[in-house]
């Protein structure tokens, strides 16, 4: 067991998750800045998933993401992750749309 899993098992359920997040103030770190470059953006996720790894809270984070097909990165998946899990942004841009569009005809 990990230690975000032994944290994880701490937060009471009826707590906010979002309160306990590690990313609080580092949103740079999780939403890709306007015409981001293919290796920019694995640096900044490699960045971001290094906090994700220490975060007490990434599986209700992971679920907020995929039920509410959230763009950015969440608990250690950006949206191509979500998309090939299944939960796919509503309004898939670039090369994910492209792949999105080819899928569903
Ligand atoms: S798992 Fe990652 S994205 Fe989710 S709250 Fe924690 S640090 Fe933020």
């Amino acid at each position: 067991m990990s230690a975000a899993e032994v944290l994880e098992f701490h937060v009471p359920r009826h707590v906010d998750w979002q309160d306990y997040a590690m990313c609080k103030g580092r949103t740079e770190l999780f939403f890709a800045p306007k015409a981001e470059r293919p290796q920019a953006r694995e640096r900044r996720e490699a960045r971001a998933a290094k906090l994700c790894a220490a975060c007490p809270v990434t599986g209700p984070c992971r679920e907020f993401a995929r039920n509410g097909r959230e763009y950015g990165f969440w608990a250690g998946e950006n949206e191509e992750d979500r998309h090939l899990l299944g939960f796919t942004v509503s309004a898939p841009i670039g090369i994910r749309a492209r792949n999105a569009g080819a899928a569903a005809s």
